[in-house]
């Protein structure tokens, strides 16, 4: 039995989501511009899941946008607004630990002439609202903050940053990644104050290829990608309505069980936390109130891939730090104080409501074996 640990890379796809993939694919194959009836099926169907998505996050319809997925959604966000609002105003503000799909489209507008300020945690890795908001001037046209980081699964202070922008700045655009919230912790459009919500469909139990970005009535986005003018001219290109269905569907059969599956994966980290201390050399590197669904640990004198391939071979997945860098170093975890040491050493274990204690037992079995053997052979 094979035991799957990699859920902030990918996961597995629900039941519901293939189904109304099948769906999407056999019955409902017309193109939703068409205007007769195979093409308004198709388009209803599109609409139902934006419509689930909207409600999910507490937002109306037509403020959901679908894309291929979030890396096009925040590349959309960022580009497009610097374009519509970064004539005059030249600084963006945003944090250093942001996902490359974040970091790489800031880094494209600071080469072509934008200022950027990366706010970095303190030396206990804790973020201070204070220091983005500080940051922020009337020369500012863009923050750019994720909820959940992907590797540590440290919770930024969204909601606070967001509202002290806006009620100093109101006509700064706010943009939030939270791919690795939503569906686990609340993610609301109100609360979090974002402007820009970047979503995607395969953290949470849909199809590869799918993503949503919010967008608040009233901002203007100039359209990165130009083409037939779906998605309301924002994001042209024929919808993928498998795909989205697949993606709507397993919101509907997630959004419900929130809660529920944060107090059961919250015991998971738990265990998993108590039967790590009993092993000797690891060290827990996220902070305790960091999202339960991903544990960023270390284990001493041990490269990360060494002990994620003797894993491998015991048929347990596990990353050994952002899975979208195929391996490559991101530096997020220099950004939140470990030493050269423990990033070396580093992997993250992402969990899913469908693990179970049981396999966190063999996780720690296979572990420990590893330990000894790897360390042994040195
Ligand atoms: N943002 C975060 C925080 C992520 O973890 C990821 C994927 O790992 C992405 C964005 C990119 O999402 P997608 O694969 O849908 O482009």
């Amino acid at each position: 039995m094979s035991i799957y640990f990699d859920n902030a890379s990918t996961t597995k796809p629900c039941r519901e989501a293939i189904e109304a993939v099948n769906r999407g694919l056999s019955e409902l194959w017309g193109n939703p511009s068409s205007l007769h009836s195979m093409g308004v099926k198709a388009q209803l169907a599109v609409d139902e899941a934006r419509k689930i998505i909207a409600d999910s996050i507490g937002c109306e319809s037509r403020c959901i946008y679908f894309t291929s997925g979030a890396t096009e959604s925040s590349n959309m966000a960022i580009k497009g607004s610097a374009m519509a609002y970064g004539k005059r105003k030249k600084r963006i503000v945003t944090s250093s630990v942001e996902h490359s799909s974040v970091k790489e489209s800031i880094n494209e507008l600071e080469k072509s002439g934008f200022e950027v300020v990366r706010i970095s945690p303190d030396k206990n890795g804790i973020f201070n609202p204070d220091d983005f908001i500080n940051a922020v001037d009337e020369n500012t046209c863009l923050v750019s903050v994720m909820l959940v980081n992907n590797e540590t699964g440290y919770i930024l202070p969204v909601r606070k940053i967001f509202s002290a922008v806006k009620r100093k700045f109101p006509d700064v655009v706010t943009h939030c990644d939270c791919v690795q919230g939503f569906m686990k912790i609340p993610v609301k459009t109100r609360e979090l104050n974002a402007d820009l919500i970047s979503l995607s469909g395969h953290k949470i139990h849909s199809a590869k290829g799918v993503g949503a970005l919010y967008i608040k009535k009233g901002i203007r986005l100039i359209p990165v990608i130009n083409g037939g003018k779906q998605e309301n001219g924002i994001r042209s290109g024929t919808e993928s309505v498998p795909l989205i269905m697949g993606f709507g569907a397993s919101v509907k059969a997630l959004n419900p069980h929130i809660e529920g599956h944060y107090r059961y994966v919250s015991e998971l980290k738990k265990y998993l936390c108590s039967r790590l201390s009993e092993l000797d050399d690891i060290t827990i590197n996220s902070n305790p109130d960091a999202s339960p669904y991903i544990i960023n640990i270390s284990v001493s004198g041990i490269r990360s891939e060494i002990m994620l391939h003797w894993l491998e071979s015991h048929e347990i997945y596990v990353s050994s730090g952002s899975a979208c860098s195929k391996g490559a170093k991101s530096g997020v975890l220099d950004e939140f104080g470990l030493s050269q040491k423990l990033a070396d050493s580093a992997l993250r274990i992402s969990l899913d409501f469908s693990d179970t204690k049981e396999e966190i037992d063999k996780f720690i079995d296979v572990l420990k074996e590893g330990q000894q053997k790897i360390l042994k052979s040195k």
